[in-house]
């Protein structure tokens, strides 16, 4: 495929001369909150009924060994859009695990977002739902490469101005309890977001969006829903539809919110030339018990480092292109710009280290995977290693507000609590033993000694950049 080009960003080493038309493919990236591994029924629900993404996981690629760089929104965010562990942008912290309403910072403007690379190669770019990256310029969607941008700014449960529960403000819809605004581009358009309805906006907004671009040149949507986040909020026709109670219906509306976008590519003739990726953000909030999900067998949820932190339920579909399969190879969100790039003639910038790569092979069937290794941050520390089948713990948090079996060995904990600090690692094969229950170190200390070479050689390419969840 040939470029287009701009002499505007020289990191791409791209011209004006090599601007040309290219067939590159459509994209869309629905990124759930807080979904976990075992939330949908493809990936083995027993009572949520998600038929559209089951027919996507079908027609397309179920990756069941797919990660994120990080266990919770803001640096897993960070990591996708930029294809870089989020320690490379400085949107990792180990004081402040997200950015706030009350936070100065955001994602510089340094980084190069999937949105800002595949607008110099002539696509046309559009954020739909939750952003979490920075609700100020220059921090916006509409500052980082996306022509438009329609959603939350930050987590839904934010700007809390009622002291009632979670539980009790979803149970009676009490949107107005959290002030959260939508913006549409870098204004204000709504406050408090009635929640009821954003999910139906969203898609309508997705929907539009594709009728609107399609006949000017490729486009790229990124669709961040704001839920199942909690508080949970779901339309008028969603009501109590799931027999798995008000989680369920969330699910069930995010279902409908696929196949809804699926419909419309078919209709519009667009399927064969458009590439939709579906995933999460980060594992389920178990602290919410029936109102957070579930990582199925996977052990662990949102904010531990356990698989069911940050191994999460995706799926690839691209009728007539890639090679419906189930695919066990490893993954993660930052794979998707080098993959994207790849796919669509876009020139990947040679100035910066990538954490991720480009999958394509595995997508069409033409080739092997190449990832090796995926770690497994919290904050700014690497509490894992995977590498290959092995899994080595070196520090351990099960999940946000529940320890870890293991003993504390070495207090104090200076990096969030409920951590563990270990005297000897854990080690697991994640393949044999996905739950991480039966440690094997005893048996593999050259596996250890492999994995902390790994560890050696990674924080060797760490250059310290300003924080932007401190600011
Ligand atoms: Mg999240």
């Amino acid at each position: 495929m040939l470029l287009i080009g701009s002499a505007t960003l020289s990191c791409f080493g791209i011209s004006d001369k090599e601007k040309e038309k290219t067939d590159s493919p459509n994209i869309i990236v629905i990124f759930a909150d807080d979904l976990g591994y075992g939330d949908l029924g493809v990936f083995g629900h027993p009572s949520y009924k998600t038929p559209n993404l089951d027919m996507m996981a079908f027609e397309g690629q179920k990756w069941t060994n797919f990660y994120v760089a990080a266990p919770v929104c803001t640096p897993s965010r960070a990591g996708l859009l930029t294809g870089r562990l989020p320690i490379r942008s400085g949107m990792s912290s180990d004081k402040r695990r997200v950015l706030f309403p009350d936070s100065n910072g955001g994602l510089p403007q340094t980084e190069i977002t999937i949105a800002k690379a595949l607008k110099v190669n002539g696509y046309q770019t559009a954020a739909v739902g939750k952003w979490h990256l920075g609700h100020q310029s220059p921090y916006l969607p509409t500052d980082h490469g996306f022509d438009s941008y329609f959603g939350i700014p930050y987590s839904n449960d934010m700007d809390k101005v009622e002291k009632t529960d979670h539980f009790t403000l979803a149970e009676n819809e009490r949107f107005q309890a959290y002030n959260v605004p939508i913006l549409r581009d870098d204004k204000e358009v709504e406050r408090p977001a009635d929640q009821r309805t954003i999910t139906k906006r969203y898609t309508e907004e997705v929907v539009e969006k594709i009728h609107s671009l399609k006949d000017n040149g490729p486009f790229f949507i990124y669709l961040a829903h704001s839920l199942p986040h909690i508080p949970l909020f779901r339309s008028e026709e969603f009501k109590d539809v799931s027999v798995g109670g008000i989680y369920g219906d969330v699910i069930e509306e995010i279902d409908w919110s696929v196949g809804q976008i699926l419909e419309t590519l078919k209709q519009e003739g667009l399927a064969e030339n458009t590439l939709v990726v579906f995933t999460s953000d980060n594992g389920p909030w178990h602290t919410f018990k029936t109102h957070g999900g579930t990582a199925g067998l996977l052990r662990g949820a949102k904010g531990g480092t356990f698989e069911g932190g940050m191994r999460v339920p995706t799926i690839f579909w691209w009728p007539g292109n890639i090679r419906p399969a189930v695919v066990t190879d490893m993954g993660t969100t930052m794979d998707l710009m080098p993959t994207f790039c790849a796919l669509s003639g876009t020139k990947l910038p040679e100035d910066r280290i990538y954490d991720g790569y480009d999958i394509t092979p595995l997508l069409m069937g033409t080739g092997e995977g190449i990832r090796e290794t995926v770690f497994y941050y919290h904050g700014q520390q690497v509490y894992a290693i995977r590498n290959g089948n092995y899994k080595a713990h070196f520090i351990t948090q099960l999940e946000y507000g529940n320890p870890t079996a293991h003993p504390v060995t070495n207090p104090p904990v200076p990096l969030e609590s409920n951590a563990t600090i270990l005297d000897e690692p854990l080690l697991y094969n994640v393949n044999v033993d996905p739950g991480e229950r039966f440690n094997i170190a005893a048996d593999h200390p050259e596996v250890i000694l492999e994995i902390r070479k790994i560890l050696a050689q990674h924080k060797a390419s760490l250059v310290p950049v300003e924080n932007q969840l401190e600011k």
